[in-house]
């Protein structure tokens, strides 16, 4: 740790604050993420679950952030547990607070397909984010728009065996409707729909698409913004392991409610509010046909990331350019 000076603080979370840091040695720039380390209870598991999992991910793909060292003291100048990773100029949401920089479509389709590959690698390796949102993408150089999938702190293996998830993950605005109704089962679709809503924000200029302010009204904005469910997304919610009663007392409280066949239209209107079918041009097209089968209602016909990885609006980017630091990638 004395190898380390502390230059700012640049992030404060519930288990961590993270600091800009210089590695005197070396002069190279780090982030320090100082991990809160509790007298009686020790280290937090999601700091034990981040390391483990960003060991195995951060030297396999190049769009998932670098844990560099992994430092623990005693003395009195360095109690807990402290994890270096190397340094992102900032986070995806500062970078849409700031409205000198609007994303144009081409760049959205740049960093969602570096985000959607570091997705891939997880659900490849069995691993769930459960924790996609914009301040956990970080850019790590804006200049060519390279971006990285940070924040392991609630990712879980999905093939260790409990008796069902915590359906309490994922920050609410970018929850995905089966955890909303209770699911303890679910898979990496929660995933999907997280990257789904972070791009419609970021076509939306940092306007989040379904900003509730608690659990239940997260649900009903996201019919009110969405559309209700069909037929076939309410038995697929009861498949997928959600609160069945739950399930059944809201298909009750919709019924007769007009269900949008057609999700395209729904969310064409929600990205391009001002612009008439035929005036879209067809990268906006492509743009609003991937947020559709991202924000499929049932996971089970929601895009896997495979599934989005080989939609046009990710096909046609090519990575090779900045994948600069010879990690290569699966894309
Ligand atoms: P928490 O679990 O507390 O949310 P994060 O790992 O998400 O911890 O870090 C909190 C914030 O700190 C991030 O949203 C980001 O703004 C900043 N941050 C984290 N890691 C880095 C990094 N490697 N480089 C630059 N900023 C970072
Ligand atoms: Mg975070």
């Amino acid at each position: 740790m004395e190898n380390y000076e502390k230059l700012e603080k640049i992030g404060e979370g519930t288990y961590a604050t993270v600091y800009k840091a210089r590695h005197i040695p070396s002069g190279q720039i780090v982030a320090l993420k100082d991990i809160f380390v509790n007298e009686d209870e020790g280290c937090p598991s999601t700091a034990l679950r981040e390391i483990a999992i960003l060991k195995e991910l951060s030297t396999n793909c190049t769009h998932i952030v670098r844990l560099l060292q992994v430092l623990h003291g005693e003395s009195s100048s360095h109690r807990g547990l402290t994890l270096v990773f190397e340094y992102c100029e900032r986070d995806l949401k500062q970078l849409l607070d700031d409205h000198s920089c609007r994303l144009g479509l081409d760049e959205i389709a740049i960093i969602n397909k570096q985000i959607m590959s570091a997705v891939y690698e997880c659900h490849f390796r069995g691993i769930i984010h459960r924790d996609i949102k914009p301040e956990n993408i970080l850019v790590a150089s804006e200049q060519d728009m390279h971006v990285k999938l940070a924040d392991f702190g609630l990712a879980r293996g999905t093939g260790v065996p409990v008796a069902g998830y915590s359906p309490e993950v994922v920050t609410l605005w970018y929850r995905a409707p089966e955890l909303l109704l209770g699911s303890t089962t679910y898979g990496p679709a929660v995933d999907v729909w997280a990257v789904g809503a972070c791009t419609a924000e970021m076509i939306r200029s940092g306007q989040a698409l379904i900003p509730g302010r608690n659990a239940d009204d997260q649900w009903d904005k996201t019919l009110k913004v969405l559309g209700v469910p069909r037929a076939s997304d309410w038995e697929d919610f009861i498949k997928a392991g959600c609160d069945e009663a739950r399930v059944r007392r809201e298909m009750f409280k919709n019924q007769g409610v007009v269900c949008s066949e057609d999700k395209h239209d729904v969310i064409q209107t929600l990205l391009y509010p001002k612009k008439r079918q035929h005036q879209q041009l067809e990268l906006e097209q492509m743009a609003v046909d991937f947020c559709r089968g991202c924000l499929e209602y049932s996971p089970f016909k929601r895009f896997t990331a495979q599934q989005a990885l080989q939609h046009p609006f990710l096909a046609r980017i090519h990575l090779s350019i900045i994948d600069t630091d010879g990690r290569g990638g699966r894309h």
